[in-house]
């Protein structure tokens, strides 16, 4: 058997008869950047997260700039981000000239340690961005009542966690603004580069609003820098119609997350990820450990993910080396010991297939072999 990581046909051809007239119907109107498509699109997604306001981006990446950049983020401040995190976290901060200042993660919810911020702070610090990563909420009590004492803007990077809910309020909500990707894979993914920021704050939102565009408060008078930050009439379009899907869709990836759970529950070998009790998780990934000293964790995961890859069974490192030990941010001064939490998930975890439409007999495959692997 084949269990691919990720499988995006099967998505498409079960909306195929909705998506394909939509798309044709941005064509026939010729309304390929924002329009009707995408400014409905936004009004759902604001809906759907309960928030006053939603601008549709070119991408994810853009939307983490356009976040901090509309707040004012500038050269010489410091952002605090996680360790832990896809590198567009980053990007945000340096897009906006400023310096990413790296958080060790929290050994169980693996999302920024509240605990570990704190030391972090210098009198340059002018934001936290709080990510939620694989799916699951970060602490945002905490890290609110920590920029709260220092007088910090709290953002959040919601790029893996379309409608996951932190003590039953659906995340996005719970800060200054937030950024979204929809970048195919993602949840809720595009038929291309896309992604948002919501936001429910007015002054705020007319800011980004400028700034997607050009700075322009109307067409050709720039009050403010800005940049193209548009997204494509056709995303929104195909967006629209996905959102609708959404929720069976995330109740598809709860379900194979729990039937990982229950069928690999008894492996001493591996620690499963856990789920934080105030949160709703919606494993856009499923990250298991593999259990091993310092010496040999990498081996051993590397090890079951040869013999997964040999059995038909696509896996993912998310991520493999860590920001602070990117050759990128070597100037940054850090050094591998500086983030131990983070440092142990990038060589003990295994992201295993996660999807939506995984079915029983693929999940349970996928548990045999691991299984088939610990035992032989
Ligand atoms: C995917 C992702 C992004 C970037 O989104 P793009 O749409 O690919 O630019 C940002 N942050 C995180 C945590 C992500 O996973």
């Amino acid at each position: 058997m084949q269990v691919p990581f990720l499988d995006l046909k099967i998505q498409y051809k079960s909306i195929k008869q909705e998506v394909d007239p939509a798309i044709q119907k941005v064509i026939d109107n010729t309304a390929f950047i924002l329009g009707e498509s995408v400014s409905n699109f936004e009004k759902a997604f604001a809906e759907a997260h309960n928030v006053k306001y939603c601008l549709g981006t070119s991408s994810g990446t853009d939307a983490n700039h356009l976040v901090l950049w509309s707040l004012g983020i500038k050269s010489g401040d410091e952002v605090i981000i996680p360790a832990n995190t896809f590198i567009a976290t980053a990007w945000g901060v340096t897009l906006c000239g400023a310096k990413p200042v790296f958080v060790d993660c929290h050994p169980e919810s693996y999302n920024l340690d509240p605990a570990k911020v704190e030391a972090a702070i210098t009198p340059k610090t002018k934001a936290i961005v709080a990510v939620h990563l694989y799916g699951q909420p970060a602490d945002m009590n905490k890290l609110q009542e920590i920029a709260d004492r220092h007088n910090l803007f709290l953002v959040e990077d919601a790029a893996q966690s379309h409608l996951a809910e932190y003590e039953s309020k659906k995340i996005g909500t719970l800060s200054s603004a937030s950024s979204f990707s929809f970048y195919p894979g993602k949840n809720l993914g595009a038929y291309g580069e896309a992604g948002a920021v919501v936001t429910n704050d007015d002054n705020l939102y007319n800011v980004l609003k400028m700034m997607r565009e050009h700075g322009q408060s109307k067409k050709y008078y720039h009050d403010t820098f800005g940049h193209n930050y548009r997204m494509e009439g056709i995303q929104g379009a195909v967006l629209g119609v996905k959102l609708k899907h959404l929720d069976k869709w995330t109740d598809g990836r709860r379900n194979a997350a729990a039937k990982y759970r229950e069928l690999l529950k008894d492996i001493e070998q591996i620690q499963l990820p856990k789920e934080m009790s105030n949160v709703k998780h919606v494993y856009h990934l499923f990250v298991i450990q593999v259990k091993g000293d310092e010496k040999n964790r990498e081996e051993e995961r590397n090890k079951l993910q040869q013999f997964l890859t040999e059995n038909g069974v696509a896996t993912g490192l998310h991520y493999a080396i860590p920001l602070h030990q990117q050759k990128c941010f070597q100037d940054l001064g850090y050094k591998k010991g500086d983030f131990p939490v983070t440092e142990q998930l990038a060589e003990s975890g295994l992201s295993l297939p996660m999807f939506p439409e995984l079915t029983y007999e693929q999940i349970s495959y996928v548990t045999d072999k691991i299984k088939e692997y610990f035992t032989k």
